[in-house]
């Protein structure tokens, strides 16, 4: 995939844009805030589209009884950073280093995604020389973070 200079806020636009209607139906509340004046990354546009895609659908998948996602967009030095929190199931202690092991599912085969898994997506943010960090509380929530260098120079 080829590597452009990519405004990750323009990515998470899309993305919430896309979704925002579905979420309301499941009364998952959106809060999505973007940082300011934050330095392009070289990325693959689709695989980031990607990446933000599959949290999103796992942040819906934990919270069928509806909640908050909150999407937050920031920079610091050399790297961006997008933080994806919901109030849902959480993620059990037991659970949280297999989370990103290829075809880890806690899901029964009906609701499971289209293979577009964690494990892809933290390939993929590898890939770009970036992080995927993960913070959970089983009945609390969980939070993604996204971390990306920006393009130097
Ligand atoms: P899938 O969504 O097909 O199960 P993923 O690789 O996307 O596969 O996720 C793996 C597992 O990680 C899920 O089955 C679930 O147990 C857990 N998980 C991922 N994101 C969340 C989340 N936001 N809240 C709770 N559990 C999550
Ligand atoms: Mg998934």
């Amino acid at each position: 995939e080829e590597r452009r200079p990519v405004d990750i806020n323009t990515i998470v636009d899309e993305i919430m844009l896309l979704h925002e209607k579905q979420l309301r139906e499941v009364d998952i509340k959106l809060q999505v805030s973007l940082g300011e004046g934050l330095r392009p990354v070289s990325a693959s546009k689709n695989q980031l589209r990607q990446v933000m895609l599959n949290m999103v659908s796992n942040a819906k998948d934990a919270m069928p009884q509806g909640g908050r996602l909150t999407v937050t967009t920031s920079g610091n030095g050399g790297h961006v950073r997008v933080e994806i929190g919901d109030t849902g199931s959480g993620i059990r202690p037991e659970h949280l280093d297999k989370i990103f092991d290829t075809f880890f599912t806690t899901k029964t085969e009906s609701a499971r995604g289209v293979g577009l898994g964690l494990s892809v997506c933290y390939g993929f943010v590898k890939d770009h020389g970036g992080d995927i960090q993960v913070e959970s509380k089983v009945g609390v929530g969980t939070t993604f973070k996204i971390i990306l260098p920006v393009v130097q120079g």
